[in-house]
């Protein structure tokens, strides 16, 4: 995926996961099976010949920020709701002047009752924000 930019991510590089479904299954048949729960994002697949299965997520080419539930928080105490934020919440500055967790909880919520993140479905529009927090800044 393109998170960060600094890994030379490129479109023209992107195979669809429907293609990559279709080269395995024509040597490895593969069938449809549902999703493992509700809010699961990946696609699943499983061989016809019973040797295992396989789930592929489609954030590139299938965008499901509606359904989206990631947040991750820095090492500098920010709040980030989306992979490719520009900036985070910055809930440090509140720690360090003495709110407690109701009050902590209290900014997530918020933050999160008012999120419009939609980082994936944008870059399919051609119109994603060109800065974007780096992956290794938010944990992983
Ligand atoms: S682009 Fe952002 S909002 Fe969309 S699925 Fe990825 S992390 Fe979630």
């Amino acid at each position: 995926m393109d998170v960060g930019t600094g890994n030379g991510w490129c479109m023209d590089s992107v195979v669809p996961s429907t293609e990559v479904a279709e080269r395995i299954g024509a040597n490895w048949p593969l069938e449809r099976v549902q999703a493992l729960d509700a809010g699961c994002v990946a696609r699943h697949y499983r061989y016809q010949d019973g040797g295992g299965w396989l789930g592929l997520i489609s954030s590139v080419t299938e965008p499901f920020c509606a359904g989206c539930d990631r947040a991750r928080l820095s090492a500098e105490g920010s709040l980030y709701t989306c992979l490719f934020a520009s900036r985070g919440l910055d809930l440090k500055t509140a720690l360090r002047a003495g709110a407690d967790d109701t009050q902590l909880l209290g900014l997530i919520l918020e933050r999160w009752r008012v999120r419009d993140d939609r980082y994936s479905e944008l870059r399919t529009l051609g119109t994603s924000p060109r800065t974007r927090v780096e992956m290794f800044h938010i944990g992983g």
